[in-house]
């Protein structure tokens, strides 16, 4: 019944955890879910009050531009230059999104022929795979070890897989490692990719959820990377808008074009009220991404004490909303994962659900208040293994 693209694609692997958690939540046991990468937040109360006066014009009740309205453009080109520092051209450098999600998956599309290699880091975000899968592209993972900084190791890969690479996506900081990368590595990237003829897609997901003075920079910053290359941000772990979907691609003109062209095939823009609200976030006063930020640090100081007490040493991490922690000697990821969720009621996700290299490492969202957190602490302390 299914196309070979369905029926190709790799298995689920938190089945056996999701029908756990969902048996221990039935039997009334109190599990801490620490498993999902959705912000727990609610979206702040001034970008809701966009929305509602937008939604009550008619004039965005139509179909919306494709490319995305020009003020929202402006407003993320605006936005790029003043946290990122770099300038963009919004009428052709600057694509809205329905989410980042999409433009991964339609990415491949607009570039890759049956038979191109799609370069990824694993472990990874699985739409890098899946969406080059769809495209008929071969996926090819590029490890993130502890031994690398969580970066990959561009001079490994073969010759005959670089002559048939025309994509690579990357992600710093980094979903699920917490890594981040600094503007030597983009460099070096940008360097890597001209040499080889590449297109860089840069995800750039949690550039804004930081700490300790950490700022995430932008990969177009590098020196040529407007040559190759686009980057994608979105709205949904800034502003605590994942259900809103909104984000935008930037970066080369005929990249961007590219990605537009299967889109306007595909969907319709995003709706106009969105947009005006995604607006609100980007022009209003940051002090609300610093104030999740501040939460998120509390968040993350509480667990790396509670890992601690199991014996698990992690270093905070600079950015984004996840602890990857290894697993303790004598388990695997999902092992692990099932000790924490049937011991303790724990929920967090197995290392290799995120591809073969996240196996030896579990990893915890931040997306609990900070009472559930300590009381998960407790927890853990009381595990014996
Ligand atoms: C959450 C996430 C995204 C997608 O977010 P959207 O809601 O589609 O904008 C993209 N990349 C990574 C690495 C993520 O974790």
């Amino acid at each position: 019944m299914y196309s070979d693209r369905i029926n190709a694609l790799p298995p689920y692997l938190f089945e056996a955890i999701d029908e756990a958690r969902d048996e221990l939540i039935a039997r009334g046991v109190d599990v801490i879910d620490l498993g999902v990468g959705d912000p727990d937040m609610p979206t702040h109360p001034h970008i809701v009050e966009a929305m509602r006066e937008a939604v009550c014009d008619p004039k965005t009740h139509q179909y919306p531009s494709y490319a995305g309205m020009a003020d929202f453009r402006k407003a993320a080109a605006d936005w790029c230059k003043k946290y990122k520092g770099i300038e963009l051209e919004p009428a052709t450098e600057v694509l809205s999104l329905i989410g980042s999600k999409e433009a991964v998956a339609h990415i491949p599309l607009a570039f890759v022929n049956p038979g191109d290699v799609v370069l990824y880091t694993d472990p990874g975000y699985p739409v890098y795979k899946i969406g080059a899968l769809f495209a008929g592209g071969e996926p090819y993972p590029l490890p993130l070890t502890a031994e690398n900084d969580f970066l990959p190791d561009l001079d490994s890969i073969p010759e005959d897989v670089l002559k048939r690479a025309k994509l690579f996506f990357f992600n710093y900081p980094n979903n699920p490692t917490a890594a981040t990368a600094d503007m030597q590595f983009f460099e070096k990237v940008v360097e890597f990719c001209k040499k080889h003829n590449i297109i860089a897609v840069h995800d750039n997901a949690y550039c804004q959820i930081t700490y300790d003075g950490y700022e995430a920079p932008s990969f177009l910053a590098a020196d040529g990377a407007m040559d190759i290359g686009m980057e994608l941000y979105s709205h949904s772990k800034t502003y605590n808008m994942t259900g809103w979907r909104l984000g935008f691609a930037v970066g080369n003109k005929d990249l961007i074009k590219g990605l537009g062209k299967v889109k306007s095939n595909v969907d319709s823009g995003v709706f106009d009220a969105i947009q005006i609200a995604g607006i609100a976030a980007l022009s209003s006063s940051q002090a609300c991404v610093e104030e999740s930020n501040k939460i998120y640090k509390e968040r993350r100081d509480a667990l790396i004490e509670g890992l601690r007490a199991m014996g698990i040493e992690v270093k905070p991490p600079k950015a984004t909303f996840y602890i990857w922690a290894p697993v303790p000697k004598g388990f695997t990821s999902m092992s692990f994962a099932k000790l924490l969720l049937e011991e303790v009621g724990i929920v967090a996700t197995p290392g290799v659900g995120f591809g073969d290299a996240g196996e030896g490492y579990i990893r915890f969202a931040l997306t609990k208040p900070v009472e559930r957190i300590k009381e998960a602490v407790e927890r853990m302390k009381t595990l014996q293994f």
